[in-house]
């Protein structure tokens, strides 16, 4: 970690409980608690109230915690019932109006809410997910590291294709490259789809053999200190003929506008045109099946949306994926995903951006 944000994350947070009229949250979404404290493990629970920051753990934590949080949070390390601690721990202040995140919370969870005599549980949406939509620098500099180890790791990949191979065997591969190019963890599971199955959007890697003159269609992701990359190209195996040619003009072209065109201020809505009117220009609309892109950071898929149906405008510092794609059943699909930095200025991509028609031979 770079520059330390945490309390100002923290600050901020306060600051819009308060404008909400809730002097409390109970923070149960991992990748949020990470972003306020810096605590990376899978189990905790964190209670922000105006005078504490309460990260509660289990005892595999105990040392992890105190180390990564430091002074961005006190630890309560509990040994039975996090829920519980919880409860008892927003208890000890009264007359608590404290905010909880309806969207990740069970039914029993939020059952063990209920009834609290001193404090009043409010659900809340998005609240420090919003906060997360806009990177400080540091989060750039480490969203920019795993794009470029991911970009390592498919430049060694590319020279080893080839004809006959199965798309288990090329994903094997690759994974082993992301990892040794420092990877955490792969963010989702990554997609090799060859030949038709490449106009499946969501294609896992199966046992099918490659073969000459097929479309290959990867999609995979990096991890650098917690933070994503999420890349797609899309590449003829041998030559490629005319048709093939044709739709990935397209596809690259639309992409082109779209990362090109991006500015902060603009809705999701405005920002998927700048990619779809393209491709249903080109006559090809009802092949692009999925939204343009989202937001990339601690997890995958965050705020914003560059979607049809997004009307909130981005913000400026956000980092989002522009991946337009056109698939055609029994034929094959192309996608191109790059990741894009909207500066105040405009748009920076993080990724290396060479969309290029690769053909292996
Ligand atoms: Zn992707
Ligand atoms: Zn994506």
């Amino acid at each position: 970690m770079g520059a330390d944000y945490r309390g100002e994350r923290q600050a901020a947070l306060r600051r819009r409980l308060s404008e909400l009229g809730l002097n409390a949250l109970l923070v149960s979404h991992v990748p949020n608690i990470r972003y306020l404290t810096g605590f990376s493990g899978s189990a905790g629970l964190l209670v922000i109230t105006a005078a504490r920051t309460a990260l509660i753990t289990d005892a595999r934590y105990a040392e992890q915690a105190p180390e990564e949080t430091r002074t961005a949070a006190e630890v309560l390390v509990e040994p039975r019932n996090l829920w519980e601690r919880a409860r008892s721990t927003l208890s000890e202040a009264t007359g608590l109006r404290f905010g909880f995140e309806r969207e990740h919370l069970t039914v029993r969870d939020a059952e063990r809410l209920a009834g609290l005599d001193s404090a009043e549980p409010v659900p809340s949406t998005g609240l420090v997910e919003s906060f997360r939509a806009v990177k400080d620098p540091g989060e750039v500099e480490d969203l920019a590291a795993a794009a470029e180890l991911a970009h390592a790791a498919l430049a060694e990949l590319l020279p080893t294709l080839r004809a006959g191979e199965t798309e288990l065997e090329i994903a094997a591969r690759l994974e082993a490259r992301l990892r040794s190019h420092g990877s955490e963890w792969h963010p989702f599971q990554t997609i090799v789809a060859s030949g038709p199955r490449s106009a499946l959007p969501h294609a896992r890697a199966s046992d099918r053999r490659v073969r000459s003159g097929e479309w290959l269609l990867l999609d995979f992701g990096a991890q650098y200190h917690g933070y994503c990359a999420d890349i797609t190209r899309t590449l003829v195996m041998g030559q490629a003929d005319t048709r093939q040619r044709e739709v990935y003009a397209v596809v690259r072209e639309a992409q082109c506008r779209a990362r090109e065109g991006l500015r902060p201020g603009m809705t999701g809505r405005e920002a998927d045109a700048l990619a779809r009117d393209h491709i249903v220009a080109a006559g090809l609309g009802e092949a692009f099946g999925h939204s343009l892109g989202h937001g990339l950071g601690l997890e995958v898929h965050e705020a914003p949306r560059l979607a049809v149906t997004a009307q909130e405008p981005i913000p400026a510092g956000a980092v989002v994926t522009v991946e337009p794609g056109i698939y055609l059943q029994g034929w094959g699909g192309v996608r191109l995903e790059d990741d894009i930095h909207l500066t105040p200025e405009g748009p920076r991509c993080l990724t290396d951006g060479r969309t290029e028609l690769l053909e292996i031979h």
